[in-house]
């Protein structure tokens, strides 16, 4: 490490939730004077079944608003943090914060208030077991009147504010809007925060913790240990997780994309495992394999059109295209033949639309032929790798074949960064399973 280099580590639920996990925080933070700026989750889950605390808040709000017991619910969420304190023998007290959430509860607050508290709160107590400064998130991140979050304000004032500091503590996932209300991120958003810190004090790189070893190839459930992704470009990353694939927030990427900070992802319970980075380009790095990752999802219908002559028929496409606008229906993928053309909708936003689609699809265009087929999954396979190697499709179609998947429908994105396929839902592990194989095993 050089001297003025300066890391913004996040950390996650499950890192942050229970007095040992925060030793282990502690522990990683101390071993690196660069990492200055930590931006806490609320506490998590500490075993399967229990309730993280911004669940218990958003339940406390929901029940005081219907009238209903909330105090019972809140009072568990105040024993979190208290059995924290007590177990790291802190001298610090969150009773007084305690009494000003149980009044707003009480008067009716917001929900995105009640969430908050979990961050806030989680906030409070880490800044006092670290020795850092705590800056409450609502004075350095932005909504404007819309409720959208306000980067140039946010950059801004949050960058003044840091740039006197050491060291500092910022909780996650809120911020205030233009009145002075708490308003929050969608769930799982201090992700968000941490990148929007990085951003504002220029790290070097922007360390989000949680409870594995980075992104891997391949769904664990469905390939059988798949190797871990050391390195990994930000366009991937976001057609993977486009497709499924998730460890962070997909909007934490954004912040420090345009600022080019590499963004890695660390195991707060195996700090040494090197985890995956996230970078602009990765020209300087050796790619091991011509793929990156696959990733998939299921739930998608195909709706096929046939037309002799289509490819000449001027604006055929666009009224296909108008239909499902008109109907509030956005399109995920657009392969097309000759004569031609299916059209990738999510199943979801069909359902029970089909039979007015096929109409009046067939009133504008007069198809030959049209359906729609339900139970396609896509699969997404993703690599930078495959820019400049030939033959990678003919590799995975010859795979599929052997395996003797039926592909329903490709398509290559014009960035050559991946080719998605469309397969019967019952053929979706094994499409997985084979493509994996084909390229890494
Ligand atoms: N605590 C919030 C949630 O559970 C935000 C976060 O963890 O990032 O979604």
């Amino acid at each position: 490490m050089t001297d003025n280099m300066k890391k913004v580590v996040k950390f996650g639920g499950s890192s942050l939730a229970d007095a040992g996990q925060f030793a282990k925080v502690k522990e990683i933070i101390m071993a690196d004077s660069a990492r200055r700026f930590v931006v806490p989750s609320a506490p998590g889950k500490r075993f399967s079944g229990d309730t993280k605390v911004t669940d218990l808040l958003l339940n406390s709000q929901a029940a005081s608003s219907k009238g209903e017991d909330w105090e019972s619910i809140f009072s568990i969420a105040e024993d979190r943090y208290r059995g924290i304190i007590a177990d790291l023998g802190l001298s610090v007290s969150l009773e007084d914060e305690f009494a000003v959430i149980r009044e707003n509860l009480k008067k009716g607050c917001t929900k995105d208030y009640a969430a908050s508290r979990g961050e806030y709160l989680n906030g409070i107590l880490l800044a006092d077991y670290l020795g850092y400064e705590f800056i409450d998130a609502a004075s350095v991140v932005f909504f404007d009147k819309d409720g959208n979050f306000d980067a140039a304000k946010t950059n801004r004032v949050m960058g003044h504010v840091l740039e006197s500091c050491e060291n500092a503590v910022i909780p996650g996932f809120f911020g205030s809007g233009v009145n002075g209300e708490v308003i929050t991120f969608s769930r799982g958003g201090s992700d968000i925060t941490g990148a929007i810190v990085a951003r504002a004090v220029c790290a070097d790189v922007y360390e989000n913790w949680t409870d594995v070893s980075g992104f891997l190839m391949a769904d664990p459930r469905i390939v059988e240990n798949p190797k871990p992704i050391n390195i990994i470009t930000y366009r991937e990353l976001r057609e993977l997780a486009y497709m499924g694939a998730s460890v962070l927030h997909e909007d934490a990427i954004f912040p420090v994309k345009m600022a080019g900070i590499p963004i890695n992802i660390k195991n707060t319970n195996d700090p040494s495992a090197s985890g995956t980075r996230i970078v602009a380009t990765t020209e300087q790095y050796q790619n091991e394999y011509i793929i990156t990752g696959i990733a998939g999802k299921k739930g998608f219908s195909l709706i096929n059109i046939e037309k002799d002559m289509m490819n000449s028929e001027l604006g055929f496409g666009m009224n296909v295209l108008k239909v499902l606008c008109d109907m509030g229906i956005s399109f995920e993928h657009l392969p097309s033949g000759i004569d031609t053309m299916s059209v990738v909708v999510a199943e979801s936003a069909v359902k029970g639309k089909e039979r007015d689609i096929l109409s009046r699809i067939s009133a504008l265009v007069s198809p030959d032929n049209i359906d729609i087929e339900k139970g396609i999954a896509l699969i997404a396979v993703v690599g930078r790798g495959m820019i400049r190697t030939q033959g990678t499709a003919c590799r995975v179609f010859d795979s599929l074949a052997r395996e003797g998947v039926n592909i329903r429908m490709i398509d290559q994105g014009s960035s050559e960064l991946n080719i998605i396929i469309g397969v019967e839902e019952k053929d979706f592990d094994a499409a997985i399973r084979t493509i994996y194989n084909e390229f890494v095993s």
